[in-house]
C-alpha cells in the first residue's frame, strides 16, 4: 500500500509512517463473537439469481497466480514510465480480454495514457524572515523547513511578501466555517495549522480528521485566496508522523500531473513546531495564542508583519505512463450507461537500493499486487453470473498511485466518463493473506450508503464492520478511492480486520506489524509460500456482491447526508440533467 502523506514517500521515510499510522491502526479490538447472518438485501436490492455462485469461482488459485505474475521479478517493480511499467500494464490489459471485458477507452484501447511531471526543487539552505524593526530569523532547509515549488516553472520567486496566520485555513459552508473573513490575501505567504478542528464531535467528523484537515487542502485553499506561498505548522499530533518523515517525503523529486487553470501557490512549505513558535515570536506574537483564537469559527487571518523574499530554481522533467482499464457491459438499456468501478492501483517503487540479501527488485506483492488480483477476480465472478447486472462494470487499474494518486486523479479529472454517471468506487489496496477473519475494517467508516449494504453482505459472511482504529490518521484520503469520493463518487476502501478465526487475540496485529518491518516497500514484499488467501478470496467476494448490488439497485448509492462529497456529488448529478 502506499501513504500518500508527503508525496513521494521514501522507503525509510514510508517505513516510519507505516508503523505510526498502519501499526497504529491495526490494534484494534480482541475477539468478537461472529454476528448471526442476516438476510442479504436488507438494505439494497435483492442479489440477484446466480450472483451467490459466481462469487464462489473467486478461489485462492486465480488469486496466486494473478499476483505471481504481476509480482515476478521480469516486472521489474512496475515503476512508472519504465518497461516494467509497460509489461504490468500489458498483462492486466490482456487478462481483462481473456475474461471477456471490452476496452474502456475507446480510441485509445486498453489504457489511458497519463502524462505525469517531475519536480525538483533547489531551494536555498537557509530561508530567512525580517520584522519592520529589523530583527531576522532564519532556518535551515530540513532541520527546520521543508518545501517543494507549487508551480511546474523553471524558475521561483517570493518578493517582500508579508506572512499571515490564517489559523487552520479551511472554509467550509457546510460546517460554518471560514478562516478567511474575506481578508485580502493575495500575494501573502499563509501561516497555517495542519488538521482540521477536533475538539468538538459536532464540528468536522471531531476527531476523525476529514480532507479539510490534509495538506494537500491547506495548499490548494491557500491557492484559492492568491496567496504566494502556504507555510503549514508541523507538530506530530496534528500530522500523525515526526518531522523526519515530513522532512524525507519532501526532498528530491516530487510527481504531479501537468498543471492546468487551477489556482497554485509559488511555494508549499512546512515549518517544524519550534521554528513556527520562533517565526511568530518575531512577530511580537505567542503562537500558543494564536493557535487558542484560531479554535473559534469568529477567528479572523493575523497579519503578522514579518516579511519574506526567496527565489529558486527548479528541475522539470516529462514522464509517462497509463491507466489500464476494461468494461463489462450492463444489461439494462438505461442504467447501462452508469458504472460500478472496481480499482487498485498497478505502479510500485521499480528497481532501487539493494536490500541485505542483495535483492533491488521492489516486487510490490501485497502492495498492490493481491489488489489487482483481487479486481482481476471481481471482474471474473461478474462475467460468471448468468444474465449482466443492470449497471456495467469498470475494472481501473490506475498509474502512479505511490508517488501521489497521480493516475485516479487524471482519469476523473478526464471526464473520459462522466462521476455523475459512476455509481460507486470500490478500491483495493494491500490485502490479507493470514486467513479468515470475523471483522472488515472499512477505512472512513461512516460516509456512504456503500456501508450500510456492504454490512448486510458481509453479516451474511458472518462478519462485522469496524472503523479503523487510528482515526485521525485520515486513511480514507490516501489511496485511489479519494480521487472518485473527491469527484463526488460514493467511494469505499475495505480489507479485512485483525480478528482472525483460531487466533489468539492479538494474533493479527502481530501478523501486520511484522510484515511492516520486514517487507513494506522493500525488495522482500514477494509471493510467499506461507500465504493463507481465504480472507483475500472472501474479501474479493465481499467486493463482488458489493459491486453487484450497486449495479442492480434502482438508485446509484449516496453519501451519508451532510457528508463533505455530498455537495460535489449533488453538483455532478445536476450536470447531467
Ligand atoms: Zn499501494
Amino acid at each position: 500500500m502506499s501513504d500518500h502523506l508527503e508525496q513521494p514517500p521514501t522507503r525509510a521515510a514510508a517505513r516510519a509512517v507505516a508503523v505510526l499510522g498502519l501499526l497504529a491502526a491495526v490494534v484494534a479490538g480482541g475477539c468478537r463473537p461472529p454476528q448471526p447472518a442476516r438476510p442479504s438485501g436488507a438494505a439494497g436490492a435483492p442479489l440477484p439469481a446466480g450472483a451467490a455462485e459466481a462469487a464462489e469461482a473467486i478461489t485462492a488459485g486465480d488469486l496466486l497466480r494473478d499476483v505471481t505474475e504481476l509480482s515476478s521479478d521480469d516486472m521489474e517493480g512496475r515503476l512508472p514510465g519504465t518497461a516494467g511499467d509497460q509489461r504490468s500494464r500489458a498483462y492486466l490489459a490482456a487478462r481483462l480480454g481473456e475474461l471477456g471485458l471490452t476496452p474502456a477507452f475507446g480510441a485509445d484501447g486498453w489504457e489511458q495514457p497519463v502524462p505525469i511531471v517531475g519536480v525538483t526543487s533547489r531551494l536555498p539552505e537557509t530561508w530567512s524572515f525580517q520584522a519592520p524593526g529589523g530583527s531576522e530569523v532564519a532556518f535551515r532547509l530540513g532541520d527546520e523547513y521543508v518545501g517543494a515549488s507549487g508551480v511546474q516553472r523553471p524558475q521561483v520567486s517570493i518578493e517582500d511578501a508579508e506572512v499571515v496566520f490564517v489559523g487552520y485555513g479551511i472554509q467550509a459552508p457546510e460546517e460554518g466555517w471560514d478562516d478567511f473573513k474575506g481578508a485580502d490575501l493575495a500575494g501573502k505567504v499563509l501561516l497555517m495549522l495542519n488538521d482540521d478542528p477536533d475538539w468538538d464531535p459536532a464540528l468536522f467528523g471531531g476527531e476523525r480528521k476529514l480532507s479539510y484537515g490534509r495538506w494537500t487542502y491547506k495548499y490548494e485553499s491557500a491557492a484559492r485566496q492568491g496567496a504566494a506561498a502556504a507555510i503549514i505548522i508541523h507538530t506530530t499530533p496534528s500530522a500523525g508522523y515526526p518531522w523526519q518523515v515530513v522532512r524525507t517525503g519532501w526532498s528530491g523529486e516530487q510527481f504531479e500531473l501537468p498543471a492546468g487553470a487551477e489556482p497554485r501557490t509559488r511555494l508549499r512549505a512546512w515549518l517544524t513546531e519550534d521554528a513556527s513558535r520562533r517565526l511568530v515570536a518575531l512577530s511580537g506574537h505567542d503562537l500558543d495564542q494564536l493557535i487558542e483564537s484560531a479554535r473559534s469559527p469568529g477567528f479572523a487571518p493575523v497579519a503578522l508583519g514579518v516579511r519574506t523574499s526567496l527565489r529558486f530554481d527548479v528541475e522539470l522533467q516529462a514522464g509517462a505512463t497509463a491507466n489500464v482499464g476494461g468494461i463489462l457491459r450492463g444489461g439494462d438499456p438505461v442504467l447501462a450507461d452508469e458504472l460500478v468501478a472496481i480499482t487498485a492501483h498497478h505502479d510500485h517503487f521499480g528497481i532501487g537500493e539493494p536490500d541485505a540479501t542483495g535483492d533491488a527488485i521492489y516486487n510490490g506483492a501485497l502492495d498492490n499486487g493481491v489488489a489487482m488480483a483481487q479486481a482481476l477476480a471481481v471482474a471474473r465472478a461478474f462475467t460468471g453470473l448468468p444474465s449482466p447486472p443492470r449497471r456495467s462494470l469498470l475494472v481501473l487499474l490506475p498509474a502512479a498511485e505511490e508517488q501521489g494518486i497521480l493516475g485516479s486523479a487524471y482519469f476523473v479529472r478526464s471526464r473520459a466518463f462522466y462521476p455523475g454517471r459512476i455509481a460507486a468506487d470500490i478500491n483495493f489496496e494491500l490485502g490479507n493473506v493470514w486467513g479468515l477473519t470475523r471483522d472488515v475494517t472499512v477505512f472512513g467508516k461512516g460516509k456512504s450508503e456503500l456501508d450500510e449494504l456492504l454490512a448486510a453482505l458481509a453479516a451474511d459472511q458472518g462478519r462485522v464492520l469496524v472503523e479503523e482504529p487510528d482515526v485521525r490518521a485520515g486513511w480514507f484520503y490516501r489511496s485511489d478511492q479519494i480521487s472518485f469520493a473527491r469527484a463526488g463518487v460514493p467511494a469505499i476502501w475495505f480489507k479485512s480486520g485483525t480478528d482472525f478465526i483460531g487466533r489468539p487475540a492479538g494474533w493479527g496485529e502481530a501478523q501486520y506489524t511484522e510484515w511492516i518491518e520486514r517487507h513494506y516497500h522493500q525488495p522482500s514484499d514477494e509471493v510467499d509460500p506461507s500465504w493463507n488467501l481465504d480472507g483475500l478470496v472472501q474479501d474479493a467476494q465481499l467486493a463482488f456482491l458489493l459491486a453487484v448490488t450497486v449495479a442492480n439497485r434502482d438508485a446509484m448509492p449516496a453519501w451519508v447526508p451532510g457528508d463533505e462529497f455530498e455537495d460535489e456529488r449533488l453538483a455532478s448529478l445536476a450536470e447531467l440533467r
